[in-house]
């Protein structure tokens, strides 16, 4: 099918799916029924879906529709970039967390019974002093990438990302440099554990050095996924556990729930419980940074096994959620 005419056809799918949801919400009101007044959001509008077969049949249309479109906006990016590249509401958060974590930094190393990690564990008292800091927005400010992403009308893809990676002009996240610096004059190793991939340390590392962050040397301080000798996987828990054994971790920040604990890439609604359960290390030595462009919080809204046009018909669906 052509793709403009399957646009329009979408177009027309999301209008009359979006209509048939508020209908089949003023008809049954569940939010309002006391049985499962306590089911998460997500929860209830997952009950909701499976109980109007009206719905599942559109959204079986839906997804099969998007399936011959070979045009992908990627419009929702929009605000969230925007946001991250030109506002000062960000530029303050930023600030904000890398000051809060740098008076936290001086708490910690008062305190030799405090450590960051769960993976610490036995007599950590007398090991040197590290924080644990994840790299891509939470260092490196990669906007600029995104911003292609969108101009050229796709998504995420290994080549583009590569080039970007290879021009190491990522500038820093506001904050961190003077983070960065303190913590170094104050004796404290810093770490960077980031899940780019082995093969791109060396342009990960000019892009660092251009920014004023030097890596020792004498010291692997740079932990990628992939990199031997231990080939670290993606989760990042047996990384922490491997400096864990040989530094007290004072801090760790990051810009997803994956830089602090494992969970990361359960569904939503386990993924605010987990967080939840961790509220008492929230900006005293867990430091999260904004991140509304991407993340595992976005990468569990939708099945893996989806299309991205499939996903992003997904996300309209869960509009329903909001109204
Ligand atoms: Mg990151």
């Amino acid at each position: 099918m052509h793709a403009r005419t399957c646009a329009k056809q979408l177009d027309t799918i999301y209008v009359f799916a979006i209509d048939s949801l508020r209908t089949a919400e003023t008809a049954r009101p569940m939010a309002k029924d006391p049985e499962i007044s306590h089911i998460s959001r997500g929860a209830r509008a997952g009950a909701s879906f499976g109980q109007h077969r009206s719905w599942s049949f559109f959204l079986v249309l839906l997804l099969f529709c998007v399936g011959c479109s070979k045009v992908r906006d990627s419009h929702e990016l929009l605000h969230s970039l925007l946001w991250m590249h030109t506002s000062a509401e960000y530029h303050t958060l930023s600030v904000m967390t890398y000051q809060q974590a740098g008076d936290a930094l001086d708490r910690a190393l008062l305190d030799r019974r405090a450590t960051a990690s769960l993976e610490q564990t036995g007599d950590f008292q007398h090991l040197p002093p590290a924080v644990i800091l994840d790299l891509d927005e939470t260092v490196l400010d990669n906007s600029p990438f995104e911003a292609r992403l969108m101009a050229q009308r796709t998504t995420f893809n290994q080549p583009m990302w590569e080039q970007w990676v290879q021009e190491a002009s990522a500038q820093a996240v506001p904050g961190v440099l003077d983070f960065i610096a303190a913590a170094r004059k104050k004796g404290v190793t810093v770490f960077f554990v980031s899940n780019r991939r082995a093969h791109q340390e060396s342009s990960t590392r000019r892009n660092l050095e251009k920014l004023g962050i030097p890596l020792p040397t004498d010291l692997d301080t740079l932990l990628l996924e992939g990199e031997s000798p231990f080939r670290w996987p993606p989760n990042k828990s047996s990384r922490r556990r491997y400096l864990a054994e040989r530094y007290r971790i004072l801090l760790l920040i990051g810009d997803d729930l994956g830089d602090f604990v494992d969970g990361a890439r359960d569904k939503p609604e386990q993924r605010i419980a987990l967080a939840g359960h961790h509220d008492h290390r929230w900006g005293r030595s867990w430091f999260l940074l904004p991140n509304p462009m991407y993340g595992t919080w976005e990468t569990s809204l939708t099945p893996p096994s989806l299309t991205e046009a499939q996903k992003l018909s997904f996300k309209l669906l869960l509009l329903r959620e909001a109204q």
